[in-house]
């Protein structure tokens, strides 16, 4: 088993981290150059922000559910108010580049985590403290990186069910590796484009629901944990967001703890013996 199990607090059975990737418009400008000028598929984008985020919002204060929103700096810079609303209700912005994007250059990438810390501090007054790459990307020295900038963790790896530490040089870092996995990716069941690259996914709210509670079930058994990998404009369509909530209200009585990324890497931390400050966001 890669990682140990973790007694969750509270006599929890598993850590679930609802987590959603704030992407808009820059999942379809990242997929093909042409959607610059393809304005419908950039509205698609613009649904994420202008009308799932504030639905998926109500949803969680009314299961009084934080979470970790993945959020590039360049969202931040065309939504102010939208962010702001995210960080205002108590979730978490976690890393997600500028405009989803990472480089395979450690100076380029240093100077492009600068900018997104300067974009967060001017408007929210803090910087996030863990990573997700965008597209999954990640590079031989971010590892270091993250643990020179202070990071608590990265939700990058897809080789365990549960939490790890990393390590550096043989020894081992306060840096959390928190999976994520495609199965847990609603652009896997839901991303419907005839726009290159073709992408022609259709799932409803129910089927996703399902795959994702046959891993709930097995996961909490093991008391292990789930990272969720949703995009706005996918998951908070309310055929999608129906389905989920019933979920939630499902894995809430079957003993989940909910929490933002940084909550269960902190509690890793503090389980490992390993110092570390109290939670930023
Ligand atoms: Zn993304």
């Amino acid at each position: 088993m890669n990682g140990r199990k973790y007694n969750w607090p509270d006599g929890k059975r598993i850590a679930v981290m609802v987590a959603f990737d704030v992407d808009g418009e820059l999942l379809w400008l990242q997929r093909n150059k042409e959607n610059e000028r393809h304005l419908t598929n950039l509205s698609r984008g613009r649904y994420s922000t202008l009308q799932a985020v504030p639905r998926i919002l109500r949803m969680l204060e009314e299961l009084d559910i934080k979470t970790t929103f993945f959020t590039p700096a360049w969202i931040a810079e065309q939504y102010p108010e939208v962010v702001k609303a995210i960080a205002d209700a108590g979730h978490e912005i976690g890393y997600h580049g500028w405009m989803h994007e990472a480089y395979d250059n450690y100076e380029k990438e240093v100077a492009l985590m600068d900018k997104v810390d300067k974009i967060f501090s001017n408007l929210l007054g803090k910087i996030p403290v863990g990573n997700r790459g965008p597209l999954g990307n990640v590079y031989d020295f971010d590892v270091r990186l993250w643990a020179e900038r202070g990071y608590v963790y990265s939700s990058n790896w897809r080789d365990s069910d549960g939490p790890f530490i990393h390590e550096l040089d043989g020894k081992k870092i306060p840096l959390v590796e928190l999976p994520k996995d495609s199965i847990f990716d609603d652009t896997c069941y839901d991303l419907y484009t005839e726009c290159e690259p073709v992408r022609i996914n259709l799932r409803g709210g129910r089927e996703i629901c399902e795959v994702w509670k046959d891993e709930f079930d097995s996961l909490a058994e093991q008391g292990r944990m789930m990272n969720l990998v949703m995009h706005p404009q996918f998951m908070g369509r309310p055929h999608n967001l129906r389905p989920f909530r019933e979920l939630l209200q499902y894995m809430k009585e079957q003993g989940a703890w909910f929490a933002t990324n940084e909550e269960v890497a902190r509690f890793c931390l503090k389980e490992e013996g390993i110092a570390t400050g109290p939670c930023v966001w």
